[in-house]
């Protein structure tokens, strides 16, 4: 096996293990991008079932925040309701795919509210908890301060467009929202004013955690992981680690701070003790003692699959704060990428924001999906990609041709001519002793991570033993009654490939694998029963179709109930709440800027302006900016910061001519008031090709000309 075996393993080798995948979010439906990650645990999480080893699979539903709290006052229900009814919608989508949690839960509940508090009497006690006063972003409209991610703006570190108050999922910078360019608020577009009030911080600057981090980080199972922890600890002694605001002020939906009245915990501490507090609730009514698998020096292992783009809260926050609190630290946190389907990101206008419930309202067999993500992923963080033609072509050829046909060719002939029972000395032929030998290796794929891997040597295999039928001909031999040895001997061999073959794929295609079991009349399979061959003495049942092919019907079908019509304006009236936490999770809703379509009446209302660049400056406390003073025609020169430090000298930009945008609301920044701003060109992944470039028109504009 490839995978190593933990030095908590029990002389018996049964390990106790602890698995959870992220918590989604309680505002919205559960899509394919969320499954992947469910998937992919869920995988694990069977493979190390079928080992013997005690695992238990928790989840739950991440309830509190603003954006609940929000979405229940605009349904007219409260925040318990809604909460009530998206926990029952998650619930359906995970037990239709298969997502088999031993416990899913809410965060919005009792052991959740007590896990909290002692986590944070515990960190306060060791003096890992400071209040201070902060000026904080607040919507004089809705009257409310606004959390991080509810304000959108620029990324101060690569300028992209409509990135969230902490962190940008272009370049996966984090900041704090005051840092943002141009922000607004989400809920009533108003541009934030500053407002002063008392926040709690989880002192993660303390040495005590840099310390604790760096010693960490080497544990991490994910080389990209490690050296993205190393970028974020920096050098030893450079200490870069920020603290951690962990309150929000009311009005907030969510656990008010034991001793703090008015004061809640932020999601991002509720939502992680939350898989605890899952897990509390699954030993308490099984009988299990909690203490023995989150204190430190549990023989349990504990394993955390995430998205990629909530690391930094996986692997900095999440084990400090158990480290400082008494509690045992992961085993490990295994990240993943995200899903783009059809090489684009998923659209709600191209219809590939594809959700759960649509699958199985098209009638395509959940399975498939998680046959097709198993053999895309692997143990990095890449991206997948859905390729919905590819997905037919390889569930019809690998699925329905190469797996379940040997099974249909075989059972008919076994049946009619040999009662059903296998023949005993055709279990020991060099085929299915190759794949007998080849189980382990593919159990050890499946534990690594490497599904795509699993797959393929599956695959591999049962391409061997369509081969080895093609070459015997059963539909010839029995044409013969001289050839009814050799015919029992092919079909015999034949449905005994078939086990091991449903015996490797079972961790991907549970239920499918479940009717294999039922009609091969043997008992749930798990790895150790590779060597135990089907026997003559237990005849297999009547064969029944296993599966389908994917009709393409399907796919137009499921495009279809998830594509919105493009009415212009429709998407880019109002930001919407309700992306924000998928956002969160990394697999972004439909924005506004993904109706890509403005009138023209819209584009007129943007006054650009020729302005002339009467001087520019370094700014004092900033790496980023440049001061510009524009000449744009009028007595009074405007002023504007620019983020385009980092592509131009000051210098060099005195006397030229640019385009600026002339009614942009004025705002004011820590270094002064911004009236505008001018434009400049970009690469879309400013990643892979950095670089800005101001415009510049043709010679003979002059200052203050409109640019339409
Ligand atoms: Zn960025």
């Amino acid at each position: 096996m490839s995978a190593p075996i933990p030095a908590s393993a029990s002389a018996s080798g049964r390990r106790q293990i602890l698995v959870t995948s992220a918590l989604p979010y309680a505002n919205g439906q559960i899509h394919i991008g969320h499954m992947v990650e469910y998937i992919q645990t869920n995988i694990w999480v069977r493979t190390l079932r079928m080992h013997g080893h005690e695992v238990y699979y928790v989840g739950a539903d991440d309830t509190h925040g603003t954006p609940i709290m929000l979405r229940a006052e605009k349904e007219g229900i409260t925040p318990k309701q809604l909460i009530e009814r998206v926990w029952k919608e998650h619930k359906r989508d995970f037990d239709s795919f298969g997502v088999s949690f031993d416990n899913y839960y809410s965060t919005d509940a009792e052991e959740n509210r007590v896990l909290c508090n002692t986590i944070y009497g515990a960190l306060q006690q060791a003096g890992l908890i400071d209040a201070r006063d902060i000026e904080q972003a607040y919507d004089p409209v809705k009257k409310m301060f606004l959390p991080d991610r509810f304000i959108k703006g620029q990324c101060p570190k690569c300028g992209a467009k409509d990135q969230y108050g902490d962190n940008c999922e272009v370049c996966g910078s984090t900041y704090q929202p005051t840092e943002l360019i141009n922000p607004y608020s989400v809920v009533s577009g108003a541009t934030p004013v500053r407002k002063t009030s008392t926040h709690y911080f989880f002192k993660l600057s303390d040495p005590r955690c840099e310390t604790f981090l760096r010693g960490w980080v080497s544990g991490l199972a994910q080389p990209e992981a490690t050296n993205k922890m190393r970028e974020w600890l920096g050098d030893q002694g450079e200490a870069k680690l920020a603290d951690w605001d962990i309150s929000r002020d009311s009005p907030y939906f969510g656990f008010e701070i034991p001793g703090a009245p008015g004061k809640y915990f932020y999601v991002w501490v509720d939502a992680p003790v939350g898989y605890y507090a899952s897990f509390k609730n699954l030993v308490d009514r099984i009988g299990l003692t909690f203490d023995d698998w989150v204190k430190p020096g549990s023989k349990a292992e504990q394993y955390h699959f995430i998205g990629k783009d909530i690391l930094y809260f996986h692997t900095l926050f999440w084990p400090a704060m158990l480290e400082f609190s008494g509690h045992r630290t992961p085993t490990n946190v295994f990240a993943h990428g995200f899903l783009t389907v059809d090489g684009a990101k998923m659209s709600k206008s191209r219809g590939t924001f594809i959700t759960a419930q649509s699958v199985i309202d098209t009638g395509l067999n959940p399975e498939w999906l998680r046959y097709y993500f198993a053999a895309k992923l692997n143990s990095t963080m890449e991206d997948i990609d859905l390729n919905l033609e590819d997905f037919q072509v390889r569930v019809n050829s690998d699925l329905v041709g190469k797996y379940v046909n040997i099974a249909s060719r075989a059972a008919s002939f076994l049946i009619k001519r040999f009662d059903g029972r296998v023949q005993d000395s055709a279990m020991h032929h060099t085929l299915l002793q190759t794949m007998r030998a080849a189980i382990p290796q593919i159990a050890g794929f499946y534990e690594s991570r490497e599904y795509g891997r699993a797959l393929r040597t599956t695959m591999e295999l049962a391409d061997a033993v369509n081969g080895y039928v093609d070459t015997a001909k059963p539909w010839e031999q029995v044409k013969d009654p001289a050839n009814a040895v050799a015919l029992h001997e092919t079909c015999s061999v034949s449905l005994e490939a078939f086990r091991l073959l449903s015996l490797a794929l079972k961790p991907v295609l549970p239920k499918l694998v479940e009717s294999v079991e039922a009609f091969l009349g043997i008992a749930p399979l798990v790895w150790a029963d590779a060597d135990k061959p089907l026997s003559s003495a237990n005849p297999v049942n009547a064969y029944k179709h296993l599966t389908t092919r994917v009709d393409p019907k399907q796919i137009e079908a499921l495009l279809a109930a998830n594509r919105e019509s493009l009415q212009p304006g429709a998407e880019t009236a109002a930001p919407k709440a309700d992306a924000k936490k998928d956002a969160k999770k990394g697999k972004a809703g439909a924005t506004r800027e993904e109706a890509g379509i403005v009138s023209i009446d819209d584009f007129a209302k943007i006054d650009l302006r020729i302005a002339k660049i009467v001087d520019c400056k370094t700014v004092e406390g900033s790496d980023k900016l440049l001061q510009l003073t524009l000449d744009i025609g009028k007595e009074k020169t405007r002023n504007v910061f620019s983020g385009i430090r980092s592509a131009y000298q000051p210098q060099d930009l005195i006397g030229k001519l640019t385009v600026m945008v002339a009614n942009l609301a004025p705002r004011k920044m820590k270094f002064g008031l911004s009236e505008g701003m001018v434009l400049a060109a970009s690469a879309t992944d400013e990643r892979a090709e950095p670089g800005l470039y101001i415009l510049e028109p043709h010679s003979g504009a002059k200052p203050g000309m409109r640019v339409k």
